[in-house]
């Protein structure tokens, strides 16, 4: 069956209403799906989005003039910043001397806990000014802040006023 200006009238107007071109056969009667989407395209009918819409009617539209613009990268996520190496918690050395052995010249300088027996004193050589070796003097009179941090307990710096 040919295509009447009738029935082109009737595929024009069921096609615009979105029916698809095998339900539009089915209406004209006597053409097969691939007859209707062909007459759509040959009337330029072929603008409709539809599943059924051929590719190649995408490939008539006209292509974007724009320029792409390469999107900037997008951003990744901060790298984790590294973390900044902790300060080296001073750590005070088992002392050498003990109430005991603890000499005229020997860094006075308590470590540890004197309730326990490990509580020792530095015992190393003292320097000539005071009753500390030069390490544990530069401990004594650090500012006040830093000397809180470090400095023995309570106890210790206590029992330090006795010797
Ligand atoms: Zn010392």
């Amino acid at each position: 069956m040919g295509w009447t200006d009738d029935r082109v009238e009737s595929l024009k107007k069921l096609w615009l209403d979105g029916l698809s071109a095998s339900q539009i056969a089915k209406l004209l009667g006597g053409v097969t799906r691939n007859a209707v989407i062909g007459k759509v395209h040959r009337l330029g009918l072929s603008g409709r989005a539809t599943p059924s819409q051929p590719a190649r009617s995408v490939l008539k539209a006209p292509r974007s003039t724009r320029p792409v613009v390469a999107s900037p990268p997008a951003q990744r996520p901060a790298a984790a910043p590294v973390p900044a190496p902790r300060p080296v918690p001073y750590v005070e050395r088992r002392g050498t001397a003990t109430v005991l052995t603890l000499g005229a010249h020997m860094c006075k300088w308590p470590i540890g806990d004197p309730a326990t027996e490990a509580f020792s004193f530095c015992g190393r050589r003292s320097a000539p000014e005071g009753p500390y070796c030069i390490e544990h003097a530069r401990l004594a009179y650090q500012p006040h802040q830093m000397k809180k941090k470090s400095s023995p307990s309570e106890l210790a710096r206590s029992l330090r006023r006795y010797i």
